[in-house]
């Protein structure tokens, strides 16, 4: 009797227990931590493909900006007879220079602005330059090779003031994307004959990694290209930013 009765108590027990939860099965822990453990997988796997998607959107977009600029070039050098826009480097006037200039022909300021910029601070151009010494005109920069102005092998030749001292345009770079750091507050060019065949010192002048690892350059015939620093300019090499030699290098007089 006393086995029977404890049976039944066991029993009822049972039947209780599977009546409260019918159809149910709990989770144990282990089972929540394989779950969890898949999801952080899968998120692991994700999230870098989601990032390089963005960053990916943000290239074609900076790309895009600066095909813009290249059309806005083409257009300002039917009106200019050729000659190419200036930059800051010897034309004091900020209405005078090319992005001031280029910004007429695209009615866009925006379009200077690369999306994988981390550079806050921008030039509104409503206000006076004089106080705003923090901002950047862009993230770009002219390649100042190309500036009208530009002093050459010791002598003010004027002999680079127009398209017809670019040997290969669609060997020669005309605007790179320029480095967010302090020294281009105010900047809108570089030199290239200042870097000596150093690509050390040349990748201070040029945001060769606002692309992961690659940056984009406006050729002088206005096609962009994606490329890493290296494949403009390497010694001995390629060099893209010399109009008058590239795509090598020149022969200094
Ligand atoms: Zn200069
Ligand atoms: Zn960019």
């Amino acid at each position: 009797m006393r086995t029977n009765r404890s049976q039944t108590l066991w029993g009822l027990g049972a039947s209780r227990g599977v009546s409260r939860h019918p159809g149910r099965a709990a989770f144990t822990l282990i089972e929540l931590l394989v779950v969890i453990a898949i999801i952080a997988l899968l998120m692991g796997i994700l999230l870098p493909s989601l990032n390089r998607a963005r960053e990916q959107a943000r290239k074609i977009a900076c790309q895009s900006n600066m095909r813009q600029m290249g059309i806005a070039l083409k257009t300002y050098l039917i009106d200019s007879e050729y000659r190419l826009p200036p930059s800051s480097c010897n034309c004091k006037d900020p209405n005078d220079h090319w992005l001031r200039i280029l910004t007429g022909y695209t009615q866009e300021q925006l379009l200077f602005q690369c999306p994988s910029d981390r550079g806050k601070d921008f030039v509104n151009w409503e206000q006076p330059l004089d106080e705003q010494q923090d901002a950047r005109y862009s993230s770009f920069a002219v390649n100042a090779l190309l500036d009208p102005i530009h002093f050459r092998y010791g002598v003010h030749s004027n002999r680079y003031n127009n398209t017809d001292a670019i040997r290969q345009p669609m060997y020669t770079i005309w605007i790179c994307e320029a480095p967010d750091t302090d020294s281009f507050n105010l900047a809108d060019h570089i030199h290239p004959e200042m870097w000596e065949g150093s690509i050390e010192y040349a990748k201070q002048s040029v945001a060769w990694d606002r692309h992961k690892g690659t940056s984009n350059y406006l050729f002088a015939d206005g096609h962009v290209e994606n490329l890493k620093f290296e494949q403009t300019y390497d010694w001995p090499g390629t060099c893209y930013w010399y109009p008058e030699a590239a795509p090598t290098w020149p022969e200094v007089p």
